[in-house]
């Protein structure tokens, strides 16, 4: 049995939503890893178990996950929750890794689901966004633990945009960096290697001196906006200027520090990718390959036209393949996520809705559905018309939560 507290507050990482919820309950028994299937390369943990925790113990058996988001802080049930990504010319989105998962329902019985059992929940709970039930457990398909090279090389827009499928082609997990108010790039290619772990980055500049300066500067643009492309090009002059390389285990290169508090929003908008030797659930298509250009494009155009609009650096941009997840934003199509960001230097709050909707426009209109953990304006109707299977979603989590038990305000705007 496991006892419920009133009175805690819950805040997310940036500070910038939180709740009051009605009770709290953290189960206390935690049998962190159950069973490594060495053979199938595939582990079963415990949902809440932190992906920090979980990687010194894939190490141990030699195996690691494919791919990952830019933080390991977070649960293996929360990054499926949500729809985490990383980029990759063959790589779906962290939910793709997943071959099962058992799921305590409203009623209090327990589902088993994956491709042979239950397949339809288990369409639907690889996204769940918390609303099916509480996932107990998760199956996740390892990959041989490997090595990374990261090479980070400056370059422009121009040059990355009219040569994508080339960057694409070349690098396994291949995304760029575009600095706003300027022409500025920074192309991150990560691959295999069996080189031994090693880094050329210059950790006193891009670690310390740079990180706090650059919270000083943006603090000071608060009072000085103008002072933000100025800003953007110089962190590009002196941190992504030059050609760096590290080497490390794969996890220790795919995550990193993000050191600021910030809001984000990071849309997923058709981009199919270039065919490679990779099973694939979808058809390959054409449509949608000028669609990450027209949009970055167009954000730049309006920033140039506005002076009054300030965006802080980096647009991240990074690659997906499709899937079949009911709610994955990458549902049926391989995509292009856009990630935008404005830091709170010192918790403070910077002007971001010109910025926000103007990007949320252009995302609309180029056929985008927002990052579940992220921010974004969409209600039902918008989510009707982006999800074909949003209905069958819908009376998913109905048949299996028909009072509404694990709904929050937030999901009450995503399916009321
Ligand atoms: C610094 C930082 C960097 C990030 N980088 C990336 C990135 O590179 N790519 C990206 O895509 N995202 C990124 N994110 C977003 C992040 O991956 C998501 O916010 C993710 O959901 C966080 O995991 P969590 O364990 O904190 O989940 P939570 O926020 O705790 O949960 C997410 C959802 O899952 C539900 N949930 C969690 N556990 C269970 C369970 N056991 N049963 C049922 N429901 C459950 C919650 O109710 C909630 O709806 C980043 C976030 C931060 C703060």
């Amino acid at each position: 049995m496991v006892h419920g507290y009133k009175g805690v507050k819950f805040q997310n990482w940036a500070r910038t939503y939180g709740c009051c919820p009605e009770m709290y309950f953290q189960p206390t028994s935690v049998e962190e890893i159950r069973e490594v299937d060495t053979e199938k390369k595939q582990v079963t943990v415990e949902a809440g178990i932190l992906l920090t925790d979980l990687h010194p113990q894939l190490d141990k058996h030699g195996l690691a996950l494919s791919n990952l988001g830019a933080v390991s802080d977070v649960t293996a049930g929360g990054v499926i929750g949500s729809g985490t990504h990383n980029t990759g010319i063959k790589h779906g989105i962290l939910a793709t890794q997943v071959v099962a998962l058992t799921l305590l329902m409203a009623d209090g019985t327990i589902l088993e689901c994956s491709e042979s059992s239950n397949a339809e929940v288990f369409q639907a709970a690889r996204v769940h966004l918390g609303c099916l039930g509480v996932v107990l457990t998760v199956t996740l398909q390892c990959v041989p633990q490997f090595h990374l090279q990261e090479t980070t090389f400056p370059s422009t827009l121009k040059e990355v945009l009219d040569n994508l499928d080339s960057h694409l082609k070349k690098s396994e997990y291949f995304r760029f960096l575009w600095f706003p108010h300027s022409e500025n790039v920074s192309v991150i290619y990560q691959d295999h290697t069996i080189k031994p772990p090693s880094s050329s980055a210059n950790w006193f500049w891009d670690y310390a001196i740079g990180f706090y300066l650059l919270e000083f500067l943006l603090w000071i643009s608060t009072f000085l906006p103008g002072l933000v492309g100025w800003i953007n090009r110089f962190f590009f002059w002196l941190l992504f200027n030059g050609k760096k390389e590290n080497c490390n285990l794969s996890h220790k290169i795919f995550t990193y520090e993000c050191r600021f508090k910030q809001h984000v929003q990071d849309w997923a908008i058709p981009r199919p990718l270039p065919q490679v030797w990779v099973p694939s659930p979808l058809p390959p298509r054409a449509e949608g390959r000028e669609k990450t250009k027209e949009a970055l494009l167009e954000l730049k155009a309006m920033l140039e036209a506005n002076p009054k609009v300030v965006a802080h650096y980096p647009v991240e941009v990074r690659f997906t393949r499709g899937d079949d997840i009911l709610l994955s934003p990458c549902f049926q199509r391989d995509s292009c996520y856009m990630n935008i960001i404005m830091y709170r230097p010192y918790g403070k709050d910077v002007p971001r809705l010109d910025y926000w909707l103007a990007y949320e426009t252009i995302m609309k209109k180029v056929g985008g559905r927002p990052h579940w953990a992220k921010a974004h304006n969409c209600t039902r109707k918008d989510f009707e018309k982006m999800y074909p299977a949003f209905q069958r979603f819908c009376a998913i989590r109905e048949k299996l939560d028909p009072t509404g038990m694990f709904l929050n305000a937030y999901l009450e705007k995503v399916f009321y």
